[in-house]
């Protein structure tokens, strides 16, 4: 399709912004590639690869600890990440944000150390039946350690929380409530904000999984008045190895530590140690500076094109692609509400959607198949496993009609 043709149908340039994602012009079995697995990790602008390339190449050092103009330099720009991330999600202050290796390592941080100390025997964790197994297992494992108990907020068959549940759930008990702002497997997004104001009128406190919301909604921790906020670069247009932790002031000063080891010390002696200021208590020895310093200029990018132009770009999308697939013959979609983001999760009578996967990738076309690390969801809709295009800003709709299409031929070859 000609630029002008692709730039008519879309809301900003999308040809001028796949320039800037350099693998988008590389071909898959001899066809151009259309990358549709956005969610589970985001391809990456020339600015980030760059960034990557210019710390090693011009001022690889350690950081913080080094007098030389090397190390300042690595510093100054590791931390201006930590600036920029603060922004991004309005937080009150940058020692509230913790650099993790992802979302994974934010949720198990607060497990850790909020949990482990805050759980007492017969307390109550509340999570969703849409939680990826990184906003499960954790909790499980503490609840077992700490003898607390478990629960679970229904999924109705759209898809979506049911909210009067989630309120008979509540109690005095009640210390943690645990769920995701957009789901991975089908996109739906959650009612943080209603969730948190219950759960705080409990007295309990709200850990907000943001893997899959970041990129795509505006953030407001401040607003939100969520405790806890984790999210990972690598779905953001960052590089992989590097995530964020947000927790408010004053529950981070009050938790114990997590790893021990350099850095999150202010003084070592054998009798005892004490450590150091938020936000570097939880970053324990020689932090992923590179990852760090790269996560900055994804998030300079999706600022300059803007997220609201970014959400009405994927809605259009969403949207085709949604009536393009619904009239294919068996295609029942999982996730069927008002409330979504960017994904499209959908099996197809008769046909397994790993086969599917297989035959859209002969087309040159990446999808995600199985259960999206979401087996508890997957087991309430009693399917093993969902065909999931998930969208992200440089996509196109013509990218869109060749999934269709895609889908259309493989059904057409495996009935
Ligand atoms: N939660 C959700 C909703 C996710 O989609 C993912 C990644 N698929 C994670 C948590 C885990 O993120 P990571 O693997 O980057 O730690």
């Amino acid at each position: 399709m000609e630029t002008a043709t692709i730039n008519a149908i879309h809301t900003y340039d999308v040809a001028a912004i796949r320039k800037d994602f350099p693998i988008l012009n590389r071909e898959v079995k001899g066809h151009p590639l259309v990358y549709f697995d956005n969610a589970a990790t985001s391809q990456k602008p020339q600015s980030v690869i760059d960034a990557l390339v210019h710390y090693y190449s011009f001022n690889n050092a350690n950081v913080h600890r080094g007098i030389h103009s090397l190390a300042e330099e690595a510093t100054a720009d590791f931390e201006a990440t930590r600036d920029a991330v603060k922004d991004f999600i309005n937080a009150a202050s940058r020692e509230e944000i913790i650099y993790t290796r992802g979302t994974t390592e934010g949720i198990n941080l607060v497990a850790y150390t909020w949990a482990r100390q805050n759980l007492k025997q017969g307390d109550e964790v509340i999570i969703s039946g849409m939680e990826h197994h990184s906003n499960i297992v954790p909790w499980q494992i503490i609840c077992e350690q700490n003898n607390a108990k478990l629960k679970v907020i229904p999924v109705n068959d759209k898809g979506e929380l049911l909210m009067d549940e989630y309120s008979a759930l509540l109690n005095d008990r009640t210390k943690l409530v645990a769920v995701n702002h957009v789901s991975n497997a089908m996109g739906t997004v959650n009612p943080v904000k209603e969730i948190i104001q219950l759960a705080h009128d409990k007295g309990a406190v709200v850990l907000i999984d943001g893997a899959q919301s970041a990129m795509h909604l505006d953030i407001d921790v401040q607003d939100l008045d969520c405790d806890f906020f984790a999210f990972s670069s690598h779905k953001l247009l960052g590089p992989t190895g590097m995530g964020i932790l947000y927790g408010k002031k004053d529950l981070l000063n009050a938790m114990p530590v997590f790893a021990g080891g350099g850095e999150m010390i202010k003084e070592v002696t054998f009798e005892k140690t004490t450590y150091n200021e938020l936000p570097y208590k939880f970053e324990a020895g020689t932090p992923n500076i590179a990852d760090a310093i790269a996560l900055k200029p994804a998030i300079d990018y999706i600022n300059k094109v803007g997220k609201d132009n970014i959400r009405k770009h994927e809605d259009l999308l969403l949207n085709h692609a949604t009536e393009r697939l619904r009239a294919i013959d068996g295609l029942q979609i999982i996730g069927n509400n008002d409330h979504k983001v960017s994904v499209l999760s959908f099996v197809i009578s008769g046909v397994h959607p790993q086969d599917v996967g297989i035959l859209l990738d002969n087309k040159g076309i990446a999808v995600r198949t199985g259960h999206h690390c979401a087996e508890p969801l997957m087991n309430r809709f009693c399917v093993p496993g969902t065909i999931r295009a998930s969208f992200a800003l440089y996509n196109t709709i013509e990218e869109v009609d060749k999934l269709a299409e895609g889908l259309i031929k493989a059904v057409k070859i495996l009935r």
